[in-house]
């Protein structure tokens, strides 16, 4: 019989959706959870239309780590960073020098935003938003504040793109792709998306790079590799996340995109899991909530003692850009096929075939988004 705790490290939405599985499991089962951060627990997805549904930083956070804490019966460590794992003796190493032994550890370590290499005196002062307390920083740089620019035009800088806009704000989005969504809408879907949130006052600079960032006055000035330049009263870096696996790496467990696992949620070390932003599972890295809560449910079973694959069914994402509704379900890459579209003005309906007709991915714009039910169960499951 093993008496260590199960320890995970992380307080987002990955490492509670393992907590609360564990619990609904097994009541005895001692659990710990470290956390870099706060350790209180808030939905992500709120960050980014926030402003317009009136919510405060303070009013995001569901509940602090104390009331977790209680609540899950479970001991919750804010502020601990986890410097090192040490997989031969189960334990792990604290910041503050403390060692702590496990039965199993589940790394559920998110990921950290992409900055982008850019020159000039003011290149430190971009803000990104990825957590709670980013989101802090930012809304309180906005005050007073009226024109933002925001680098990069894929899910998180096209929804706070929106946010902004429709709370007032002037808002240019700059990205060296054609189209925003670049990666998740064929042209036709890009070219709906951009018209609509053009329409609520968003002004787009694409097949653009931003070469430097320099602060003139209480504004920034922002060069173009193009020669172009605008001003803005901010600058929000929105340009992609890179799991965080610099921990599993130098424990020396198999690092790829993310920390590599298998459909048991399991690295290459049996006792040690890993899920949520950080986690590549079976060579997928899906930095979305609708796979963590199937990951967390399937990686509890296993860790009481019931070995359970994680399996992915479809799972569509909304994005919250209300000036023009969104649900994509992206093709698996390796697939060979092609979009069939169908756009009007009140919407585009686009179908990833392959080349024998199956359908393997879909984006849905506008009035085209009633159809999700429908289309959603005939995708193939994401890991079967
Ligand atoms: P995180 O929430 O990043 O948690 C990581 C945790 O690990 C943190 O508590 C951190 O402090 C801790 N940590 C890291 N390193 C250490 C260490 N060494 N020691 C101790 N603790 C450590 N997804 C959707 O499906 N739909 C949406 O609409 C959507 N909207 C989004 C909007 C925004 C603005 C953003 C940023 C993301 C959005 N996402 C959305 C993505 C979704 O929110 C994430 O996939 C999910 O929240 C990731 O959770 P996580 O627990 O893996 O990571």
């Amino acid at each position: 019989m093993n008496y260590q705790p199960v320890v995970i490290i992380g307080s987002g939405l990955a490492g509670y959706a393992v907590a609360r599985e564990l619990r609904k499991l097994n009541t005895e089962i001692q659990v710990i959870m470290l956390s870099a951060d706060h350790g209180g627990f808030y939905s992500k997805p709120m960050l980014s239309n926030a402003l317009a549904t009136g919510k405060t930083p303070a009013s995001i956070l569901t509940s602090d780590a104390a009331l977790m804490s209680s609540q899950l019966k479970i001991t919750i460590r804010p502020f601990t960073r986890v410097n090192t794992i040490d997989q031969s003796g189960n334990s792990i190493l604290l910041e503050n020098g403390e060692n702590l032994s496990y039965s199993h550890l589940v790394l559920a370590l998110g990921a950290d935003p992409i900055r982008l290499l850019l020159s000039g005196g003011a290149v430190e002062e971009v803000l990104s938003v990825n957590d709670l307390d980013d989101y802090r920083r930012f809304r309180e740089a906005l005050k007073d504040k009226k024109e933002i620019a925001i680098l990069g035009a894929g899910l998180i800088g096209c929804e706070f793109a929106n946010d902004l806009a429709i709370s007032g704000y002037q808002v240019h989005v700059i990205d060296i792709s054609a189209h925003p969504l670049g990666r998740l809408l064929p042209e036709e879907g890009g070219r709906y998306l951009q018209d609509k949130l053009a329409a609520v006052g968003i002004r787009f600079h694409l097949k653009s790079k931003i070469q430097y960032i320099e602060r003139i006055g209480s504004r920034y000035r922002l060069i173009f590799e193009e020669g172009q330049i605008i001003e803005a009263d901010l600058v929000l870096s929105a340009v992609g996340l890179r799991p965080r696996t610099q921990l599993a790496e130098k424990a020396g467990l198999y690092v790829n995109h993310g920390v590599v696992t298998n459909r048991y949620l399991q690295t290459e070390n049996t006792n040690i899991f890993a899920l949520g932003d950080c986690a590549e599972v079976e060579g997928k890295v899906l930095p979305f909530v609708m796979p963590i809560s199937h990951a967390a449910r399937a990686l509890a079973a296993t860790v009481i003692g019931t070995p359970t694959p994680v399996h992915y069914p479809p799972m569509p994402v909304f994005v919250k850009t209300p000036a023009c509704p969104i649900v994509v379900s992206p093709p698996d890459p390796i697939v060979i096929g092609e979009w069939q579209i169908d756009a009007n003005q009140d919407g585009v309906k686009a179908l990833f075939q392959d080349m024998a007709g199956n359908l393997h991915g879909f984006a849905l714009l506008g009035a085209a988004t009633k159809e999700k039910n429908a289309i959603t169960p005939q995708l193939p499951p994401i890991l079967a």
